[in-house]
């Protein structure tokens, strides 16, 4: 279910430290290291799983918490009426860095459309 070398199941079991703000029992999110906009937090699985290319049928329960929460956020937070962008980076050539599936949510700005 975690993988001992993940930086972010290592974040779920609270051996590294976050700025937590949102959590269930399917998913977390916390704030990212490394803003890219005003707001950036990062939601994630409490199960481990690389990428999004490593979910199967059956695996819809935490994907739509996942999903779920970033309207929950964005009231919360106050950037549900301003808007939001969320983005799911995958393998190389979609920019992945950290190999635990996490949905960037990104607020506080314009912004642009296509991404780099
Ligand atoms: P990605 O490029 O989609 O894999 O995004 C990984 C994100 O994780 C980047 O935006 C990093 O700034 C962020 N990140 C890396 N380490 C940490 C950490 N310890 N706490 C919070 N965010 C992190
Ligand atoms: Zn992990």
């Amino acid at each position: 279910m975690s993988d001992k070398d993940c930086l972010f199941c290592k974040i779920i079991a609270g051996e590294i430290p976050a700025e937590k703000i949102y959590e269930n029992d399917y998913v977390l999110a916390f704030k990212d290291i490394q803003p890219a906009s005003p707001h950036h937090y990062l939601i994630i699985p409490k199960i481990h799983k690389a990428s999004l290319q490593e979910f199967v049928d059956g695996d819809q329960q935490v994907l739509g918490e996942l999903m779920l929460a970033a309207p929950k956020i964005a009231q919360e937070q106050g950037f549900a009426e301003a808007g939001y962008r969320t983005v799911v980076n995958t393998g190389k050539d979609g920019g992945q860095t950290v190999f635990h599936l996490h949905m960037h949510l990104l607020a506080g700005r314009e912004h642009q459309w296509p991404p780099g």
